[in-house]
C-alpha cells in the first residue's frame, strides 16, 4: 500500500482529467480529492479504537462497492447543497478507484495479501503480480497502536513516500498539462 502522500498524488493525478482547470480554482476541490483519495484507509480507525490498528485494514472499504456507495452518498449531499451532483459522483468514484489501484500495485507484507477490490461481486483478495510501490510499514497484525505509529513515522516509510513521489509526479504533470490544454479549447 502506498502512503497517504502517494494516495493523494495518485488521486490528484486522476482528478486532473475530469475536473480540468476548475480543480485549481478551488481549495475545496483539492481538499476533497485528498480526503477521498485516502478515505479507504479510514478502516484503520475501528482498530485504533480497540488498540489493534491493523485488525480491520484492507477489508471491504477497499472495494468498488464501497467506492460506488460513497460516490452516491456524496452526490446526494452535493445535490442538497446545490453542487453538481453528477460531477461529484464521477470525481468521487474515480478518485476512490485510484486508491484501490494504488493498493493493488503496492507491496503488501501481511496476510491476506491485497484487498477484496471486487466486493460485492467477489470477496476474493487481489494483489498485482507486479508491484511498483514500496511497502509502507504499519506494524504486524495484532501490534499495539504505539508500535504501529512508531513504524508509520519511520525512515523506511519516508523513503517509500519519496519513491512514490518520484513515480507519480510525472503522471501528475502529464494529466495537469492535458487538463490545461483541454480547458483552453
Ligand atoms: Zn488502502
Amino acid at each position: 500500500m502506498p502512503s497517504p502522500i502517494g494516495h493523494s498524488l495518485i488521486g490528484l493525478t486522476v482528478a486532473n482529467l475530469p475536473l480540468k482547470k476548475q480543480l485549481y480554482q478551488s481549495i475545496f476541490w483539492l481538499g476533497y480529492v485528498v480526503i477521498i483519495a485516502n478515505a479507504a484507509d479510514l478502516d484503520f480507525l475501528p482498530g485504533w479504537i480497540i488498540g489493534d490498528m491493523n485488525r480491520y485494514h484492507h477489508g471491504i472499504s477497499h472495494s468498488i462497492g464501497a467506492a460506488v456507495i460513497l460516490a452516491i452518498f456524496c452526490a446526494i449531499a452535493a445535490k442538497l447543497i446545490d453542487l453538481d451532483a453528477k460531477r461529484v459522483f464521477f470525481v468521487t468514484a474515480l478518485v476512490y478507484f485510484s486508491h484501490l489501484l494504488g493498493d493493488y500495485l503496492g507491496v503488501d507484507r501481511s496476510e491476506p495479501y491485497g484487498a477484496p477490490f471486487l466486493w460485492p461481486i467477489s470477496s476474493e483478495y487481489y494483489l498485482s503480480p507486479v508491484q511498483i510501490f514500496h511497502p509502507i510499514e504499519h506494524g504486524d497484525p495484532g501490534a499495539g497502536n504505539s508500535s504501529v505509529f512508531a513504524e508509520i513515522f519511520s525512515y523506511p516509510n519516508l523513503i517509500a513516500a519519496a519513491i512514490e513521489y518520484i513515480i507519480v509526479v510525472p503522471f501528475w504533470l502529464v494529466t495537469f498539462w492535458l487538463s490545461r490544454r483541454g480547458s483552453s479549447d
